[in-house]
């Protein structure tokens, strides 16, 4: 069965293969049985909507994603809606931060799972120690590691942290987005840097948006823990906040680290 991919927005993770379109149909299209438009944001479902619509005439359409049903509970389909490369092995999380869009109710953890360097999982420290040993293994045989989905700061053990020393990593991904998220960071990433990690490998998203002096204090703290901070502007479900010329202009700065890098070294040689 030949499937089209409809995507409302093309992000870095999404697939770019001849099957895959962001826009209405083309002139001249090959033959389709179905069309997948899905949609990963709340605040892309009038244009993934729109989408339905112009596709149409072309195969019956089914819409979907995770702003439409949820995060699934199947397994990952590999290069299906994400590009190839990237992994999920887990599904879920059982924290339960109120903001998150995240399957509540626990972990699922698939023993079968594809291969590949980035890990996508929302919280893969949260997984059984079996569980881990799978994906280790399947990571031995991998380059250039990204652990995009993020490592839960709370959940980073000096054990897990050697095992991740002993693959070939490229980024390992935290989160610090509260104030009283700084300290338990700073105990990870503690711990990675004594597993022999360094700032090359550790990378920080930290969300801001509400107070500039705050954020700015918070992306200077992840700095001096040991990582790169990468800031990510709060949108919200519409995506209908309008942020003034100067919140751009520093979520770029601070998402940027040859500039991050010049600044910090200018704090440190000004003192
Ligand atoms: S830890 Fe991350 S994935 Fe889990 S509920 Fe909180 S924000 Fe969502």
């Amino acid at each position: 069965m030949r499937i089209a991919r409809v995507f409302p927005t093309k992000l870095s993770m999404t697939p770019t293969d001849q099957d895959a379109y962001f826009s209405g149909p083309e002139m001249f299209m090959p033959k389709y049985d179905v069309v997948h438009v899905s949609c990963q944001f709340t605040w892309d479902i009038p244009k993934a909507k729109r989408l339905v619509r112009e596709w149409e005439h072309i195969a019956p359409v089914k819409l979907g994603g995770v702003a439409i049903d949820g995060e699934s509970d199947q397994p990952f389909q590999s290069g299906m809606y994400l590009k190839k490369g990237i992994t999920i092995t887990t599904r879920g999380c059982p924290n339960n931060c109120g903001f998150c869009m995240v399957r509540k109710g626990g972990l699922i953890e698939f023993d079968d799972f594809p291969q590949g360097n980035i890990i996508q999982d929302n919280n893969i420290l949260a997984c059984s120690d079996c569980h881990w040993r799978l994906v280790v293994d399947m990571l031995k045989k991998q380059k250039a590691i990204e652990f995009k989905g993020g490592l839960d700061k709370y959940r980073v053990t000096p054990q897990r942290a050697e095992d991740l020393r002993s693959l070939k990593i490229k980024t390992l991904w935290l989160a610090c987005d509260q104030p009283q998220g700084v300290e338990p960071l700073r105990k990870a990433i503690d711990i990675l840097l004594k597993a022999g990690f360094t700032r090359n490998h550790l990378y920080c998203y930290v969300l801001i948006g509400d107070d500039l002096a705050e954020n700015e204090s918070r992306l200077k703290e992840v700095w001096n823990a040991g990582a790169m901070p990468f800031a990510q502007l709060f949108r919200n479900k519409e995506d209908n906040i309008k942020y003034s010329k100067e919140w751009k202009q520093f979520t770029r700065k601070w998402s940027r680290p040859a500039i991050i890098r010049n600044i910090m070294k200018g704090l440190t040689n000004a003192k």
